[in-house]
Formats: C-alpha cells, structure tokens, sequence
C-alpha cells in the first residue's frame, strides 16, 4: 500500500533534500563583527572566498577583509542578519531554480556570472 503510494509521487519529491545552509559562528569585536568559521562556510557552499566575502561587503555595505580564514566586516552585525544574507546569497547563487539542488557552479558565459547545475543542466544568470 505504502509502495503503491510512494510510486505514484513524482521523482522530485522522493529525491529532494533541502540543502542545509552552514551556520555562521561570529562574534562582535569593538566595531568589527569576525565570522570565524568562513572558510568552512565557503567550502561548504563551494563557492570562492573572495567571491562570497565580495558578496558580503556590497550587501552591507561596509569594507571586509580575510585574515587566515576568518572574515572580518567593518561594523557591528548581529548573527541573525549574517544568516539571512547568508540564505539570500545560497538561493541565488548556489540553489539551482529548476531542480533546487545544491550541485551548481559559476561560469561567466559571454560577460555573464552564470549559475550551472551540474545535475539537470540548467543556466541562470546570476546577480552578485
Ligand atoms: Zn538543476
């Protein structure tokens, strides 16, 4: 009965697994805010440090820089706010839009930051 059930669910929701967005672990020093664990993060999202860092920057608008893993930003920002511009860049950057998986990488095709699935094959241009 369950068998029967499961067969008669498309494909995508047998196969989907939400990716899990890594969590950020930062602390606030003086008036800079350090996320500790951002080459992890950016491993994990297998993206480009300088790339994510340069995302991070431009959306809250302050200077960042890397030091020896950690990246330090120019303000005082709560975790709660580094996690949801954290989830807005994954969707956008890492999540595929046709088959929502993770497998995804940047190319620039034709002057173009270009999201490509790597599981359906997908291209969207994406804006960083
Ligand atoms: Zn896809």
């Amino acid at each position: 009965m369950l068998d029967r059930a499961r067969s008669l669910l498309p494909e995508k929701t047998l196969t989907f697994e939400r990716f899990e967005v890594p969590s950020i672990d930062s602390f606030i020093q003086g008036n800079k805010t350090i996320i500790r664990n951002f080459d992890l993060i950016a491993q994990k999202l297998r993206r480009g440090s300088q790339l994510l860092a340069k995302y991070f920057s431009k959306e809250l608008a302050v200077p960042v820089s890397i030091d020896g893993g950690k990246l330090v930003l120019n303000g005082k920002f709560y975790e709660r706010n580094l996690k949801e511009k954290l989830q807005a860049f994954v969707d956008s950057a890492v999540i595929c839009k046709e088959c929502k998986r993770p497998d995804t990488k940047i190319s620039e095709i034709g002057g173009v930051k270009t999201l490509i699935c790597e599981a359906c094959g997908a291209r969207n241009p994406v804006k960083l």
